[in-house]
Formats: structure tokens, sequence, C-alpha cells
């Protein structure tokens, strides 16, 4: 491609990108269910809610890892961080082993829910909105997550992205803030020529960071949006994509005319 069009792709990206992210805060839909939902997204009164979901995040779908704490407050009653700091081990492992267990590896997950708690109390004061408080710089967030046993690169990465661009967390730089490889990112990002067909997440990310060095994750809500509304898997609605213009997939219009007319 050349370095014109992917100027152009990448401006109306980043227009679009900021124009979605300057909208104010709606709670977001981590689970579906409305309960958990609620203890996710209430970050002043559960950080560590959200926090210790983050840590669940592993060989699990997205929906069984961030409905954990939910769970659990249903099973001791509660999801103060004063009743959950007094629980030992055992008393994790039991929550977790259930029956039904909370995650496909209760042992494991139980270890790392208790080292994670005991990291917020000793770290944090017991207050995990201490992580990301006072405007630290992205690279922060996403070190204090990786700090956390069990959480890796991709994890501490999402939890900085979902504090910075939907809870609208105050920081100091966004260089930290990735692109999410989603399947409607990667899409669009292989019909816009941006990646090549099957290319790795990490080639996506780092066309991101090419793209946008300072804030490469503002590069994803205007891809996610086009994935979702217009490049559809099967038959994208080009003629309505804004992208069109600059889309070497998109079909010209004297082809769409034939192809009509076919
Ligand atoms: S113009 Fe068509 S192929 Fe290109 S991004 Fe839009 S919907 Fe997808």
């Amino acid at each position: 491609m050349v370095a014109d069009a992917e100027h152009r792709i990448a401006a109306t990206l980043i227009d679009r990108g900021s124009f979605l992210l300057s909208r104010p805060f709606e709670p977001i839909q981590f689970t579906g269910d409305p309960e958990a939902d609620a203890l996710l997204n209430n970050l002043s009164q559960y950080p560590h809610a959200f926090v210790t979901a983050c840590v669940m995040h592993r060989q699990v779908r997205a929906e069984s890892a961030w409905i954990i704490p939910y769970k659990i407050a249903q099973r001791r009653g509660s999801f103060e961080f004063s009743l959950l700091s007094t629980l030992g081990l055992k008393d994790v492992l039991d929550l977790m082993a259930g029956p039904p267990p909370l995650h496909r590896f209760p042992e494991t997950m139980a270890k790392n829910l208790h080292s994670a708690l005991a990291r917020i109390a000793g770290e944090y004061h017991g207050n995990a909105s201490e992580i990301w408080a006072e405007c630290p710089s992205s690279a922060t967030i996403v070190r204090r997550f990786l700090e956390f046993d069990g959480v890796g690169p991709k994890i501490a990465t999402m939890a900085a992205n979902f504090l910075v661009r939907d809870f609208k967390i105050a920081v100091s730089d966004k260089v930290s803030i990735e692109i999410s490889p989603d399947v409607h990112v990667r899409r669009v990002f292989t019909r816009l020529g941006l990646i090549s067909e099957g290319a790795s997440n990490e080639v996506l990310i780092y066309r991101a960071r090419e793209m946008h060095p300072l804030y490469p994750g503002i590069l994803d809500p205007a891809s996610w949006e086009i994935g979702r509304s217009w490049c559809a898997p099967q038959r994208p609605d080009c003629e309505e994509c804004y992208m069109a213009r600059f889309c070497p997939t998109a079909p010209t219009k004297e082809a769409a005319r034939r192809g009509d007319s076919e």
C-alpha cells in the first residue's frame, strides 16, 4: 500500500476513534448479568472486583472470568474488601472449588486470587484503585497489573485499555494503550490492506503502534465499529462504509454496477 493511502486510512480511523472515545462513560457490559456488571462497573466502591476479575482471565471465556467476583459475592454474601482480606488460602480454595467450580483451574486460580488480595492489601492499602490513582503513565498501570501472579502482557494491557478508554481514568500518556486484536479489528485491518491475511496478533499490534505511536489503541474503536457495522465476514456493505473511498478491498463503483447487473 502506498504511504499516502495508508496515511489517509490512519487519519480517518484516528478521527473517528477520537470522537467515539470522547463520549461520556457508559457502564460496560462485561457479562450480560446486570448485577455482576454493576459490581464490576463500581470502581469507586469495589475496584478490587475489576482487578481480581482481570486476574481470573486465564484459558476461559472472558464472560466466565468477569463473573467470578459476583459469584464469590453470592457465596460469601459480600465482596467487601474487609471481608475478602480475612480469607486464608483454604477459604479461597473452597470458594473457587464449589461445587460448581468457578474456574477451569480452581486450585491455581485460588492461589492467584489469594495472592492478588494480599497484594492489594499490602501494596495498595486495601484500595485497588491506587493502581491507577494520581494520573500515572499508561506503562505504570500495565506494569502494576503484570506484578499480579498469573497476569501476562495480554491481560495487563487489556486492563489498562478498559481503565483508560472505557472508565476514562486519567493517565499522563497513552503510549501503552494498545489495539486489541479482536476478530472485527483483524478483519478490518486486513481488508484495509494494513496487515496481510493471517498476520499474527503481534503484527497487528506493531502496525497500530506504527500508525499512532503515542496512542496505538485509538485505532481500535473505529476499526471495531466498522467491523460490526459494515465489514461483515461475508458480504461486506462497502456502499455504506465510510472507508470505501480508501479501501483496496471495496469494489469500484463500476465493478459494483457490473456486479449488480449480473
Ligand atoms: S470498504 Fe468494505 S471491505 Fe473495506 S472496510 Fe469497509 S466494509 Fe470492509
